[in-house]
Protein backbone atom coordinates (compact mmCIF):
# COMPACT_ATOMS: atom_id res chain seq x y z
CA UNK A 1 0.00 0.00 0.00
CA UNK A 2 1.55 3.28 -0.70
CA UNK A 3 1.63 6.13 1.55
CA UNK A 4 0.02 8.48 -0.78
CA UNK A 5 -3.46 6.52 -0.18
CA UNK A 6 -2.83 7.27 3.27
CA UNK A 7 -2.19 10.85 3.49
CA UNK A 8 -5.25 11.04 0.60
CA UNK A 9 -7.63 9.62 3.41
CA UNK A 10 -6.50 11.52 5.84
CA UNK A 11 -7.57 14.77 3.78
CA UNK A 12 -10.62 13.09 3.77
CA UNK A 13 -11.42 12.15 6.97
CA UNK A 14 -9.64 16.13 8.34
CA UNK A 15 -12.28 17.21 5.73
CA UNK A 16 -15.18 15.96 7.79
CA UNK A 17 -15.99 16.28 11.07
CA UNK A 18 -19.71 13.97 9.88
CA UNK A 19 -19.53 10.59 12.16
CA UNK A 20 -21.23 8.50 9.64
CA UNK A 21 -18.62 10.12 6.69
CA UNK A 22 -15.56 9.47 8.60
CA UNK A 23 -16.63 5.81 9.09
CA UNK A 24 -17.33 5.20 5.43
CA UNK A 25 -14.13 6.71 4.42
CA UNK A 26 -12.14 4.59 7.05
CA UNK A 27 -13.88 1.77 6.19
CA UNK A 28 -12.96 1.64 3.22
CA UNK A 29 -9.59 2.10 3.66
CA UNK A 30 -9.50 -0.71 6.15
CA UNK A 31 -10.93 -2.53 3.59
CA UNK A 32 -7.71 -1.68 1.12
CA UNK A 33 -4.81 -2.05 3.31
CA UNK A 34 -3.37 -5.33 3.68
CA UNK A 35 -4.86 -6.98 6.77
CA UNK A 36 -1.06 -7.47 8.74
CA UNK A 37 -0.31 -3.87 8.27
CA UNK A 38 -4.65 -2.91 9.46
CA UNK A 39 -2.13 -2.22 13.08
CA UNK A 40 0.03 0.37 12.17
CA UNK A 41 -2.76 2.20 10.08
CA UNK A 42 -4.74 2.64 13.04
CA UNK A 43 -2.05 3.70 15.34
CA UNK A 44 -1.52 6.29 12.49
CA UNK A 45 -4.21 7.65 12.41
CA UNK A 46 -4.82 7.81 15.92
CA UNK A 47 -1.57 10.39 15.37
CA UNK A 48 0.98 7.41 16.65
CA UNK A 49 3.06 4.59 15.58
CA UNK A 50 1.78 2.72 18.76
CA UNK A 51 -1.18 2.40 21.29
CA UNK A 52 -1.13 5.83 23.06
CA UNK A 53 -0.50 4.53 25.88
CA UNK A 54 3.00 3.25 24.74
CA UNK A 55 5.97 6.14 25.18
CA UNK A 56 6.91 7.17 21.84
CA UNK A 57 8.81 10.06 21.38
CA UNK A 58 10.13 11.96 18.04
CA UNK A 59 11.96 13.73 20.22
CA UNK A 60 12.40 16.66 17.34
CA UNK A 61 10.92 19.91 19.16
CA UNK A 62 9.60 22.74 17.17
CA UNK A 63 12.41 24.26 16.47
CA UNK A 64 14.19 21.38 14.75
CA UNK A 65 10.90 20.72 12.59
CA UNK A 66 11.68 23.55 10.42
CA UNK A 67 15.20 22.92 9.59
CA UNK A 68 14.24 19.24 8.73
CA UNK A 69 11.42 20.53 6.27
CA UNK A 70 14.29 23.46 5.20
CA UNK A 71 16.93 20.47 4.20
CA UNK A 72 14.20 18.31 2.26
CA UNK A 73 12.76 21.49 0.33
CA UNK A 74 16.39 23.07 -0.26
CA UNK A 75 15.07 26.32 1.40
CA UNK A 76 16.24 28.54 3.60
CA UNK A 77 15.38 27.87 7.34
CA UNK A 78 13.88 31.17 8.28
CA UNK A 79 11.28 30.76 5.09
CA UNK A 80 9.89 27.60 7.00
CA UNK A 81 10.28 29.56 10.32
CA UNK A 82 8.57 32.66 8.72
CA UNK A 83 5.67 30.63 6.94
CA UNK A 84 5.01 28.77 10.35
CA UNK A 85 4.55 32.48 12.28
CA UNK A 86 2.23 33.18 9.41
CA UNK A 87 0.30 29.94 9.16
CA UNK A 88 0.21 28.49 12.82
CA UNK A 89 0.77 24.83 10.79
CA UNK A 90 3.95 22.70 9.96
CA UNK A 91 1.77 20.43 7.98
CA UNK A 92 0.85 22.51 5.89
CA UNK A 93 4.06 24.97 5.44
CA UNK A 94 5.84 21.24 4.75
CA UNK A 95 3.04 20.89 2.14
CA UNK A 96 4.02 24.61 0.70
CA UNK A 97 7.61 24.68 0.23
CA UNK A 98 7.86 20.55 -0.73
CA UNK A 99 7.37 20.82 -4.42
CA UNK A 100 7.92 17.51 -5.74
CA UNK A 101 6.34 14.34 -7.07
CA UNK A 102 7.11 12.18 -4.44
CA UNK A 103 9.43 8.64 -4.87
CA UNK A 104 5.80 6.57 -4.20
CA UNK A 105 7.24 5.44 -0.50
CA UNK A 106 5.13 2.66 0.67
CA UNK A 107 3.25 2.83 4.04
CA UNK A 108 5.29 0.22 5.23
CA UNK A 109 8.54 2.49 4.40
CA UNK A 110 7.07 5.44 6.25
CA UNK A 111 6.39 3.58 8.96
CA UNK A 112 9.48 1.84 9.25
CA UNK A 113 11.30 5.31 9.02
CA UNK A 114 9.48 6.96 11.70
CA UNK A 115 10.02 3.92 13.95
CA UNK A 116 14.17 5.00 13.12
CA UNK A 117 13.10 8.54 13.81
CA UNK A 118 11.67 7.60 17.07
CA UNK A 119 14.66 5.31 18.02
CA UNK A 120 17.63 7.09 17.63
CA UNK A 121 19.27 7.80 20.94
CA UNK A 122 22.51 8.58 22.41
CA UNK A 123 25.16 10.77 21.05
CA UNK A 124 24.85 12.67 17.72
CA UNK A 125 20.83 10.92 17.86
CA UNK A 126 19.34 14.89 17.89
CA UNK A 127 21.20 15.63 14.24
CA UNK A 128 20.52 12.12 13.32
CA UNK A 129 17.17 12.46 13.38
CA UNK A 130 16.88 15.66 11.51
CA UNK A 131 18.40 13.91 8.40
CA UNK A 132 16.48 10.94 8.73
CA UNK A 133 13.40 13.54 8.74
CA UNK A 134 14.44 15.46 6.20
CA UNK A 135 15.62 12.31 3.78
CA UNK A 136 11.95 10.96 3.82
CA UNK A 137 10.20 14.28 3.46
CA UNK A 138 12.42 14.73 0.29
CA UNK A 139 11.11 11.56 -0.93
CA UNK A 140 7.27 12.70 -0.50
CA UNK A 141 4.77 15.11 -2.29
CA UNK A 142 3.53 18.22 -0.30
CA UNK A 143 0.09 16.34 0.90
CA UNK A 144 2.01 13.12 1.97
CA UNK A 145 4.44 15.40 3.61
CA UNK A 146 1.57 17.39 5.39
CA UNK A 147 0.60 14.40 7.94
CA UNK A 148 4.39 12.96 8.43
CA UNK A 149 5.00 16.38 9.59
CA UNK A 150 1.84 16.19 11.68
CA UNK A 151 2.66 12.64 13.17
CA UNK A 152 6.19 13.58 14.35
CA UNK A 153 4.96 16.79 16.04
CA UNK A 154 2.33 15.41 17.50
CA UNK A 155 -0.42 17.20 16.21
CA UNK A 156 -2.18 15.27 13.55
CA UNK A 157 -5.94 15.57 15.15
CA UNK A 158 -7.99 13.85 12.52
CA UNK A 159 -10.97 14.40 15.01
CA UNK A 160 -11.15 11.04 14.48
CA UNK A 161 -12.05 9.21 17.74
CA UNK A 162 -12.16 5.17 19.30
CA UNK A 163 -15.62 4.91 18.40
CA UNK A 164 -15.30 5.52 15.47
CA UNK A 165 -12.75 3.57 14.37
CA UNK A 166 -14.22 0.83 16.04
CA UNK A 167 -17.57 1.61 13.96
CA UNK A 168 -15.37 1.59 10.60
CA UNK A 169 -13.52 -1.68 11.83
CA UNK A 170 -16.82 -3.48 11.55
CA UNK A 171 -18.03 -1.87 8.60
CA UNK A 172 -14.87 -3.25 6.93
CA UNK A 173 -14.81 -7.02 8.67
CA UNK A 174 -18.16 -8.71 10.00
CA UNK A 175 -21.10 -6.04 10.33
CA UNK A 176 -23.16 -4.72 13.12
CA UNK A 177 -23.08 -8.21 15.12
CA UNK A 178 -19.35 -7.39 15.12
CA UNK A 179 -19.43 -4.57 16.52
CA UNK A 180 -20.36 -5.18 20.45
CA UNK A 181 -17.98 -7.61 19.83
CA UNK A 182 -15.18 -5.38 18.96
CA UNK A 183 -15.76 -3.22 21.87
CA UNK A 184 -15.50 -5.32 24.37
CA UNK A 185 -12.47 -7.37 23.42
CA UNK A 186 -11.14 -2.95 23.47
CA UNK A 187 -12.19 -2.53 26.41
CA UNK A 188 -10.43 -5.29 27.66
CA UNK A 189 -7.11 -4.94 25.84
CA UNK A 190 -6.99 -1.34 25.30
CA UNK A 191 -5.04 -1.72 21.56
CA UNK A 192 -7.18 -0.97 18.74
CA UNK A 193 -4.24 -1.59 16.26
CA UNK A 194 -4.51 -5.17 17.83
CA UNK A 195 -7.87 -5.75 17.64
CA UNK A 196 -8.30 -4.52 14.17
CA UNK A 197 -5.54 -6.84 13.07
CA UNK A 198 -7.08 -10.30 14.59
CA UNK A 199 -9.98 -9.38 13.50
CA UNK A 200 -9.12 -8.63 9.80
CA UNK A 201 -6.45 -11.90 9.80
CA UNK A 202 -8.36 -13.92 11.67
CA UNK A 203 -12.12 -12.62 12.22
CA UNK A 204 -14.35 -12.27 14.65
CA UNK A 205 -14.73 -15.36 16.69
CA UNK A 206 -11.14 -14.62 17.46
CA UNK A 207 -11.54 -10.78 18.58
CA UNK A 208 -14.36 -12.58 20.95
CA UNK A 209 -11.78 -14.89 22.78
CA UNK A 210 -9.72 -12.01 23.73
CA UNK A 211 -9.44 -11.47 27.71
CA UNK A 212 -7.30 -9.24 30.10
CA UNK A 213 -3.59 -9.65 28.90
CA UNK A 214 -1.01 -8.42 31.94
CA UNK A 215 1.09 -5.43 29.69
CA UNK A 216 -1.85 -4.20 28.18
CA UNK A 217 -4.29 -1.70 29.67
CA UNK A 218 -7.71 -2.48 30.37
CA UNK A 219 -10.20 0.49 30.40
CA UNK A 220 -11.01 1.16 34.22
CA UNK A 221 -14.82 1.03 35.13
CA UNK A 222 -15.76 3.75 36.82
CA UNK A 223 -18.92 5.00 39.08
CA UNK A 224 -21.86 6.95 38.64
CA UNK A 225 -22.82 9.05 41.64
CA UNK A 226 -26.59 9.52 43.69
CA UNK A 227 -26.76 11.95 46.30
CA UNK A 228 -27.58 10.30 49.51
CA UNK A 229 -26.87 6.47 51.02
CA UNK A 230 -30.50 5.89 51.05
CA UNK A 231 -30.98 6.46 47.28
CA UNK A 232 -28.32 4.14 46.95
CA UNK A 233 -29.51 1.47 48.66
CA UNK A 234 -32.97 2.39 47.15
CA UNK A 235 -31.56 1.54 43.92
CA UNK A 236 -29.07 -1.49 44.36
CA UNK A 237 -30.25 -3.32 47.89
CA UNK A 238 -27.14 -4.87 49.26
CA UNK A 239 -23.97 -3.01 48.71
CA UNK A 240 -20.17 -3.47 49.62
CA UNK A 241 -19.07 -0.09 49.92
CA UNK A 242 -15.57 0.73 50.31
CA UNK A 243 -13.50 4.71 51.36
CA UNK A 244 -13.34 6.55 48.62
CA UNK A 245 -9.71 7.39 48.40
CA UNK A 246 -8.43 10.58 46.71
CA UNK A 247 -5.53 9.44 45.23
CA UNK A 248 -4.22 8.02 42.11
CA UNK A 249 -5.77 5.27 40.36
CA UNK A 250 -3.53 2.81 39.53
CA UNK A 251 -4.06 -0.48 37.18
CA UNK A 252 -1.45 -3.06 38.54
CA UNK A 253 -0.20 -5.48 36.39
CA UNK A 254 2.06 -8.56 36.40
CA UNK A 255 3.59 -11.10 34.50
CA UNK A 256 6.40 -12.50 36.23
CA UNK A 257 9.52 -10.42 37.10
CA UNK A 258 7.65 -7.86 34.94
CA UNK A 259 5.52 -5.24 36.38
CA UNK A 260 3.69 -2.23 34.52
CA UNK A 261 1.30 0.35 36.61
CA UNK A 262 -0.87 1.80 34.33
CA UNK A 263 -3.17 5.45 35.37
CA UNK A 264 -6.44 5.99 34.98
CA UNK A 265 -5.48 7.44 31.51
CA UNK A 266 -3.52 4.08 30.34
CA UNK A 267 -0.22 5.77 30.38
CA UNK A 268 2.02 3.77 31.51
CA UNK A 269 3.74 5.10 34.75
CA UNK A 270 5.94 2.08 35.76
CA UNK A 271 8.76 3.72 36.47
CA UNK A 272 7.17 6.43 38.57
CA UNK A 273 6.36 4.23 41.25
CA UNK A 274 9.30 2.20 42.49
CA UNK A 275 8.27 1.33 45.76
CA UNK A 276 4.76 -0.08 44.28
CA UNK A 277 6.75 -2.30 42.24
CA UNK A 278 9.00 -3.63 44.94
CA UNK A 279 5.78 -4.39 46.71
CA UNK A 280 4.01 -6.09 44.06
CA UNK A 281 7.19 -8.87 43.60
CA UNK A 282 6.89 -8.89 47.70
CA UNK A 283 3.01 -9.21 48.22
CA UNK A 284 1.15 -10.81 45.22
CA UNK A 285 0.72 -14.24 45.21
CA UNK A 286 0.36 -15.18 41.37
CA UNK A 287 2.78 -15.03 38.65
CA UNK A 288 0.32 -13.43 36.29
CA UNK A 289 -2.25 -10.95 37.72
CA UNK A 290 -4.23 -7.24 36.69
CA UNK A 291 -5.65 -5.77 39.53
CA UNK A 292 -7.33 -2.29 40.43
CA UNK A 293 -6.42 0.55 43.25
CA UNK A 294 -5.64 3.82 44.43
CA UNK A 295 -1.99 4.98 45.53
CA UNK A 296 -2.09 7.45 48.02
CA UNK A 297 1.36 9.33 49.74
CA UNK A 298 1.41 9.23 53.58
CA UNK A 299 3.59 10.65 56.05
CA UNK A 300 6.03 7.64 57.42
CA UNK A 301 6.43 9.47 60.40
CA UNK A 302 2.44 9.42 61.95
CA UNK A 303 1.19 6.76 58.65
CA UNK A 304 -1.71 9.75 58.04
CA UNK A 305 -2.49 10.50 54.21
CA UNK A 306 -2.09 13.39 52.26
CA UNK A 307 -4.14 15.59 50.48
CA UNK A 308 -4.11 14.60 46.90
CA UNK A 309 -2.30 17.64 45.70
CA UNK A 310 0.66 16.34 47.32
CA UNK A 311 -0.04 12.43 46.16
CA UNK A 312 0.44 14.02 42.29
CA UNK A 313 3.31 15.26 43.31
CA UNK A 314 4.69 11.98 42.83
CA UNK A 315 4.10 12.04 39.12
CA UNK A 316 6.83 13.35 37.93
CA UNK A 317 10.05 11.61 35.41
CA UNK A 318 12.78 13.21 37.61
CA UNK A 319 14.08 12.91 41.17
CA UNK A 320 12.54 9.52 41.13
CA UNK A 321 14.39 8.43 44.48
CA UNK A 322 14.13 11.95 46.33
CA UNK A 323 9.89 11.95 45.99
CA UNK A 324 9.68 8.45 46.95
CA UNK A 325 12.03 9.34 50.20
CA UNK A 326 9.58 12.31 51.10
CA UNK A 327 6.11 11.17 50.32
CA UNK A 328 6.39 7.23 49.38
CA UNK A 329 2.66 5.94 48.33
CA UNK A 330 0.64 3.17 49.69
CA UNK A 331 -1.63 1.22 47.59
CA UNK A 332 -5.52 0.41 48.54
CA UNK A 333 -6.53 -2.50 46.14
CA UNK A 334 -9.73 -2.77 45.32
CA UNK A 335 -10.65 -5.15 42.44
CA UNK A 336 -9.21 -7.92 40.91
CA UNK A 337 -9.15 -8.55 37.11
CA UNK A 338 -6.85 -11.10 36.31
CA UNK A 339 -5.36 -13.97 38.80
CA UNK A 340 -2.67 -16.82 36.92
CA UNK A 341 -4.85 -18.87 34.56
CA UNK A 342 -8.37 -17.06 35.16
CA UNK A 343 -10.28 -14.15 33.86
CA UNK A 344 -12.21 -12.48 36.73
CA UNK A 345 -13.85 -9.79 34.79
CA UNK A 346 -16.86 -12.02 34.25
CA UNK A 347 -17.11 -13.27 38.04
CA UNK A 348 -19.37 -11.07 40.33
CA UNK A 349 -17.81 -8.57 42.84
CA UNK A 350 -18.10 -10.87 45.72
CA UNK A 351 -15.95 -13.43 44.01
CA UNK A 352 -13.61 -10.79 42.93
CA UNK A 353 -13.13 -9.63 46.16
CA UNK A 354 -12.40 -13.06 47.99
CA UNK A 355 -9.90 -13.37 45.30
CA UNK A 356 -7.99 -10.27 46.07
CA UNK A 357 -7.74 -11.19 49.68
CA UNK A 358 -6.21 -14.20 49.35
CA UNK A 359 -3.65 -12.32 46.36
CA UNK A 360 -2.57 -10.20 48.46
CA UNK A 361 -0.19 -11.15 50.92
CA UNK A 362 0.22 -8.88 54.67
CA UNK A 363 3.83 -7.89 54.70
CA UNK A 364 5.78 -5.60 57.25
CA UNK A 365 5.42 -1.95 55.28
CA UNK A 366 1.79 -3.27 54.21
CA UNK A 367 2.69 -0.56 50.98
CA UNK A 368 -0.33 -2.85 49.51
CA UNK A 369 -3.69 -3.02 51.24
CA UNK A 370 -6.89 -4.64 50.28
CA UNK A 371 -9.25 -1.81 50.97
CA UNK A 372 -11.52 -1.61 54.24
CA UNK A 373 -15.50 -2.58 53.05
CA UNK A 374 -19.09 -3.37 54.70
CA UNK A 375 -21.83 -5.04 53.21
CA UNK A 376 -24.72 -3.64 54.06
CA UNK A 377 -28.33 -3.33 52.52
CA UNK A 378 -29.18 -0.54 55.54
CA UNK A 379 -29.24 2.74 54.52
CA UNK A 380 -28.65 3.92 58.40
CA UNK A 381 -25.07 1.83 58.65
CA UNK A 382 -24.46 3.49 55.04
CA UNK A 383 -24.75 6.85 56.25
CA UNK A 384 -23.20 6.06 59.52
CA UNK A 385 -20.10 4.32 56.88
CA UNK A 386 -19.96 7.69 54.81
CA UNK A 387 -19.93 10.00 57.51
CA UNK A 388 -17.26 8.03 59.52
CA UNK A 389 -15.15 8.22 56.01
CA UNK A 390 -15.72 12.20 55.72
CA UNK A 391 -14.73 12.33 59.25
CA UNK A 392 -11.65 10.77 58.45
CA UNK A 393 -10.64 13.29 55.47
CA UNK A 394 -11.64 10.93 52.73
CA UNK A 395 -13.82 11.93 49.81
CA UNK A 396 -16.73 9.80 50.69
CA UNK A 397 -17.42 6.01 49.60
CA UNK A 398 -17.73 4.04 46.72
CA UNK A 399 -21.06 1.73 46.83
CA UNK A 400 -20.59 -0.92 44.56
CA UNK A 401 -23.28 -3.83 43.40
CA UNK A 402 -21.64 -7.63 45.22
CA UNK A 403 -22.71 -9.56 42.15
CA UNK A 404 -21.91 -7.12 39.07
CA UNK A 405 -19.12 -8.12 36.73
CA UNK A 406 -16.26 -5.52 36.16
CA UNK A 407 -17.23 -3.87 33.28
CA UNK A 408 -14.33 -2.23 31.80
CA UNK A 409 -14.23 1.34 30.59
CA UNK A 410 -17.77 1.61 31.81
CA UNK A 411 -19.70 4.20 34.28
CA UNK A 412 -22.88 2.58 35.25
CA UNK A 413 -24.89 1.95 38.64
CA UNK A 414 -22.19 -1.17 39.25
CA UNK A 415 -20.30 1.31 41.42
CA UNK A 416 -21.65 4.52 42.79
CA UNK A 417 -19.53 7.24 44.98
CA UNK A 418 -21.47 9.36 47.43
CA UNK A 419 -19.16 12.20 48.26
CA UNK A 420 -19.09 15.01 50.91
CA UNK A 421 -20.92 17.80 49.80
CA UNK A 422 -19.31 20.99 49.11
CA UNK A 423 -21.05 24.76 50.18
CA UNK A 424 -23.74 25.36 46.93
CA UNK A 425 -26.37 23.65 45.41
CA UNK A 426 -23.79 21.84 43.27
CA UNK A 427 -22.14 19.00 45.69
CA UNK A 428 -20.13 17.55 42.78
CA UNK A 429 -16.97 18.96 41.04
CA UNK A 430 -17.05 18.37 37.20
CA UNK A 431 -14.11 17.44 34.80
CA UNK A 432 -14.15 20.44 31.64
CA UNK A 433 -11.60 20.41 29.08
CA UNK A 434 -10.06 23.59 28.18
CA UNK A 435 -10.58 24.69 24.68
CA UNK A 436 -9.39 27.92 24.58
CA UNK A 437 -8.95 31.52 27.15
CA UNK A 438 -9.64 35.04 27.07
CA UNK A 439 -6.73 37.47 27.76
CA UNK A 440 -8.36 39.69 30.14
CA UNK A 441 -7.97 43.29 31.16
CA UNK A 442 -5.88 44.77 33.36
CA UNK A 443 -4.02 42.78 36.66
CA UNK A 444 -5.51 40.00 34.45
CA UNK A 445 -3.59 39.83 31.35
CA UNK A 446 -1.09 40.33 33.58
CA UNK A 447 -1.15 36.65 34.23
CA UNK A 448 -1.71 35.91 30.73
CA UNK A 449 -5.03 34.46 30.85
CA UNK A 450 -8.51 36.21 31.96
CA UNK A 451 -10.71 32.98 31.55
CA UNK A 452 -10.65 29.99 30.62
CA UNK A 453 -13.08 28.66 28.19
CA UNK A 454 -14.15 24.97 29.45
CA UNK A 455 -15.93 22.63 27.73
CA UNK A 456 -17.79 19.48 28.45
CA UNK A 457 -17.98 16.10 26.20
CA UNK A 458 -20.70 15.09 23.66
CA UNK A 459 -19.01 11.20 22.99
CA UNK A 460 -22.43 10.45 20.65
CA UNK A 461 -21.03 13.36 18.26
CA UNK A 462 -17.55 13.53 19.47
CA UNK A 463 -17.83 17.35 20.41
CA UNK A 464 -16.53 19.46 23.24
CA UNK A 465 -18.95 21.85 23.45
CA UNK A 466 -18.58 25.20 26.19
CA UNK A 467 -20.34 25.30 29.80
CA UNK A 468 -18.10 27.97 31.48
CA UNK A 469 -15.83 30.65 31.42
CA UNK A 470 -13.50 29.94 34.49
CA UNK A 471 -11.28 32.87 35.70
CA UNK A 472 -10.19 32.10 39.39
CA UNK A 473 -9.26 29.08 41.86
CA UNK A 474 -5.06 29.26 40.60
CA UNK A 475 -2.58 31.46 41.63
CA UNK A 476 -0.74 33.73 39.85
CA UNK A 477 2.24 31.59 39.19
CA UNK A 478 -0.28 28.45 38.21
CA UNK A 479 -2.12 31.10 35.64
CA UNK A 480 1.61 32.10 34.27
CA UNK A 481 2.14 27.64 34.31
CA UNK A 482 -0.91 26.87 32.54
CA UNK A 483 -0.43 29.96 29.74
CA UNK A 484 2.77 28.69 29.52
CA UNK A 485 1.37 25.35 29.16
CA UNK A 486 -1.74 26.20 26.63
CA UNK A 487 0.55 28.14 24.57
CA UNK A 488 1.81 24.95 23.24
CA UNK A 489 -0.98 23.47 21.72
CA UNK A 490 -2.34 26.81 20.64
CA UNK A 491 -4.06 25.96 17.39
CA UNK A 492 -4.60 29.03 14.76
CA UNK A 493 -8.83 28.35 14.31
CA UNK A 494 -11.14 26.42 16.44
CA UNK A 495 -10.98 23.03 15.64
CA UNK A 496 -14.37 21.54 13.91
CA UNK A 497 -15.07 19.28 17.02
CA UNK A 498 -14.94 22.33 19.23
CA UNK A 499 -18.37 23.71 19.29
CA UNK A 500 -18.39 27.13 20.60
CA UNK A 501 -20.69 30.55 20.19
CA UNK A 502 -18.00 32.27 22.27
CA UNK A 503 -15.35 34.28 20.50
CA UNK A 504 -12.04 33.13 22.00
CA UNK A 505 -9.01 34.92 21.95
CA UNK A 506 -7.04 32.30 21.77
CA UNK A 507 -7.79 28.28 20.99
CA UNK A 508 -6.58 25.58 21.90
CA UNK A 509 -6.25 21.64 20.90
CA UNK A 510 -8.59 20.22 23.73
CA UNK A 511 -5.93 17.98 26.12
CA UNK A 512 -5.86 19.82 29.33
CA UNK A 513 -8.63 18.87 32.14
CA UNK A 514 -9.55 20.73 35.04
CA UNK A 515 -12.02 20.37 37.94
CA UNK A 516 -14.40 22.81 38.62
CA UNK A 517 -15.96 23.32 41.55
CA UNK A 518 -19.29 25.74 40.94
CA UNK A 519 -22.25 27.08 43.09
CA UNK A 520 -24.91 25.95 40.46
CA UNK A 521 -25.80 24.65 37.12
CA UNK A 522 -27.58 27.78 35.58
CA UNK A 523 -29.35 27.97 31.49
CA UNK A 524 -27.29 30.29 29.03
CA UNK A 525 -27.56 31.79 26.32
CA UNK A 526 -23.48 32.03 25.67
CA UNK A 527 -22.85 28.18 26.45
CA UNK A 528 -23.12 25.48 24.12
CA UNK A 529 -23.65 22.45 26.11
CA UNK A 530 -27.04 21.01 26.46
CA UNK A 531 -27.64 23.87 23.50
CA UNK A 532 -30.14 22.28 20.61
CA UNK A 533 -32.14 25.03 18.15
CA UNK A 534 -32.97 28.46 19.76
CA UNK A 535 -32.82 27.28 23.55
CA UNK A 536 -30.34 28.37 25.85
CA UNK A 537 -27.56 26.04 27.13
CA UNK A 538 -26.21 25.32 30.23
CA UNK A 539 -23.54 26.78 32.45
CA UNK A 540 -21.38 26.80 35.65
CA UNK A 541 -22.14 29.49 38.04
CA UNK A 542 -19.17 30.91 39.71
CA UNK A 543 -16.66 27.97 38.56
CA UNK A 544 -13.33 28.28 40.09
CA UNK A 545 -10.74 25.61 39.06
CA UNK A 546 -10.32 22.86 42.03
CA UNK A 547 -6.51 21.48 40.34
CA UNK A 548 -5.82 20.51 37.08
CA UNK A 549 -6.32 16.94 35.70
CA UNK A 550 -3.38 15.67 34.06
CA UNK A 551 -4.45 11.86 34.72
CA UNK A 552 -7.12 12.50 32.61
CA UNK A 553 -7.85 12.70 28.60
CA UNK A 554 -10.24 14.96 27.03
CA UNK A 555 -12.98 12.37 26.79
CA UNK A 556 -12.77 11.33 30.19
CA UNK A 557 -14.17 15.13 30.88
CA UNK A 558 -17.45 15.22 32.22
CA UNK A 559 -20.25 14.55 30.29
CA UNK A 560 -23.01 16.87 28.32
CA UNK A 561 -25.61 13.85 29.57
CA UNK A 562 -24.27 14.42 33.14
CA UNK A 563 -24.63 18.23 33.55
CA UNK A 564 -28.19 17.81 32.04
CA UNK A 565 -28.90 15.17 34.81
CA UNK A 566 -26.86 17.02 37.70
CA UNK A 567 -29.17 20.01 36.66
CA UNK A 568 -32.08 18.08 37.03
CA UNK A 569 -30.82 16.57 40.59
CA UNK A 570 -30.69 20.22 41.54
CA UNK A 571 -34.07 21.02 40.71
CA UNK A 572 -35.09 18.18 42.64
CA UNK A 573 -32.63 17.14 45.72
CA UNK A 574 -33.07 19.53 48.88
CA UNK A 575 -30.11 21.48 49.77
CA UNK A 576 -27.97 19.68 52.06
CA UNK A 577 -26.20 20.57 54.92
P1 LIG B 1 -13.85 11.81 40.90
O1 LIG B 1 -13.57 12.96 39.98
O2 LIG B 1 -15.12 11.95 41.68
O3 LIG B 1 -12.69 11.33 41.68
P2 LIG B 1 -13.45 10.08 38.81
O4 LIG B 1 -14.02 10.71 37.59
O5 LIG B 1 -12.00 10.10 39.09
O6 LIG B 1 -14.25 10.65 40.02
P3 LIG B 1 -15.20 8.08 39.26
O7 LIG B 1 -15.60 6.97 38.40
O8 LIG B 1 -16.16 9.16 39.37
O9 LIG B 1 -13.83 8.60 38.77
O10 LIG B 1 -14.87 7.54 40.73
C1 LIG B 1 -14.10 6.41 40.83
C2 LIG B 1 -12.69 6.80 41.17
O11 LIG B 1 -12.52 6.85 42.56
C3 LIG B 1 -11.77 5.70 40.70
O12 LIG B 1 -11.30 6.00 39.41
C4 LIG B 1 -10.68 5.67 41.71
O13 LIG B 1 -9.61 6.47 41.24
C5 LIG B 1 -11.25 6.34 42.92
N1 LIG B 1 -11.42 5.43 44.07
C6 LIG B 1 -11.00 5.67 45.32
N2 LIG B 1 -11.33 4.68 46.16
C7 LIG B 1 -11.99 3.76 45.44
C8 LIG B 1 -12.61 2.51 45.74
N3 LIG B 1 -12.60 1.99 46.97
N4 LIG B 1 -13.19 1.84 44.72
C9 LIG B 1 -13.22 2.35 43.47
N5 LIG B 1 -12.65 3.53 43.13
C10 LIG B 1 -12.06 4.24 44.09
Amino acid sequence: MQWRVIAETMARLEATTRRLEQQAILGALFRQVPPDQIDRVIYLCQGQLAPPWVNIEFGLSERLLPRAIAQAAGVPEAQVVALYKQQGDLGLVAEEVLRGPGAGLTLAEVYARLQEIAAARGAGAISRKVSLLADLLSRLSGLEARYVVRIVQGRLRLGVGDATIMDALAEAFGGKEARPVIERAYTLRADLGLVGRLLATQGVEAVRQIGPEPGTPVLPALAERLPSAEEIIRKVGTVAAEPKYDGLRLQVHRDGERIWLFSRRLEDLSETFPEIVRAVRRQVRARRAIFDGEALAYNPETGEFFPFQITVTRRRKYRIQEMEERYPLRLFAFDLLLADGTDYTPRPFRERRAALEALIARDPDDTIQVTEQIVTADPRALERFFLAMVERGLEGIVAKRPDAPYHAGARNFNWIKLKRSYTGRLSETVDVVIVGYLLGRGKRAQLGIGSLIGAVYDPENNRFRTVAKIGSGLSEEEWRELRRLLDEIRVPVKPPYVDAQIAADVWVEPRYVVEVLADEITRSPLHTCGKRNEEPGYSLRFPRVVRIRFDRRPEDATTEAEILRLYEQQQTVPERA
